[in-house]
């Protein structure tokens, strides 16, 4: 089958939508695109030097390839930083949208996908969990990949962000009223990859 299909999979940092949706991508065949990568790349820009505004209108793909940096804590902070500018966001809407309806499905995980970029999306999950649970999956993470962080130091990291993400004027974080809400607190992994996929492939076969 090879027409659009769109699954818009919101919620905080370190909720786990990004395993989620990797996982439903690859059993389904859809593409996926990590949209906080794309604010990351402007916010490393901004680091760098550049005006934000410019480098998110001039954001090729050769911005997304320094993977161990767009990664990172400094890289986090910086993209919620510049995810508040409207300007910022307006210059990342058609691609993100162009992606959504590309031919063969498309998984899209963020913080406005089901309420902004495509509130028309065939199925829409917002994934959640603690603060304290979503820390301590990220302090593991960045701990494997070699970060002297603390645990502590995650913790305010991910409570600042969801401050900032959640009280935006411009597409804050918040879930679509007709998303699936998904808390992955007490969930393995399997299991909350088992519900979006369930949710998912009701909704792929009645199509
Ligand atoms: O998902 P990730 O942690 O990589 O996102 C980094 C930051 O980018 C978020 O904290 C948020 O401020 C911003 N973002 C956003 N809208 C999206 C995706 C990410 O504002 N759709």
């Amino acid at each position: 089958m090879s027409e659009p299909f769109t699954v818009a999979i919101d919620g905080p940092a370190a909720s786990g939508k990004g395993t989620i949706s990797r996982a439903v991508a690859e059993r389904f065949g859809f593409g996926h695109l990590d949209t906080g990568l794309l604010y990351r790349a402007v916010g490393v820009k901004m680091l760098d030097g550049v005006d934000p505004v410019a480098a998110a209108q001039a954001l090729s793909r050769a911005d997304l390839e320094d993977e161990a940096r767009l990664r990172g804590a400094e890289a986090a902070q910086a993209a919620s930083k510049v995810a508040v500018i409207p300007e910022v966001r307006a210059a990342l809407v058609d691609f993100q949208r162009a992606f959504a309806r590309r031919a063969g499905g498309a998984v899209l995980d963020g913080r406005d996908i089901g309420t902004v970029i495509c509130p028309q999306a065939e199925v829409k999950l917002f994934v959640t969990a603690s603060a304290e649970v979503r820390a301590r999956r990220r302090y593991l993470e960045l701990k494997d990949k070699g970060s002297d962080t603390t645990e502590d130091e995650v913790l305010a990291d991910v409570i600042a962000r969801d401050e900032r993400d959640s009280e935006r004027a411009t597409a804050p974080l918040r879930a679509a009223e007709d998303a699936l809400r998904l808390d992955t607190s007490h969930l393995s992994i399997d299991e909350a990859v088992a519900e979006a996929v369930r949710a998912v492939a009701a909704k792929y076969k009645a199509n």
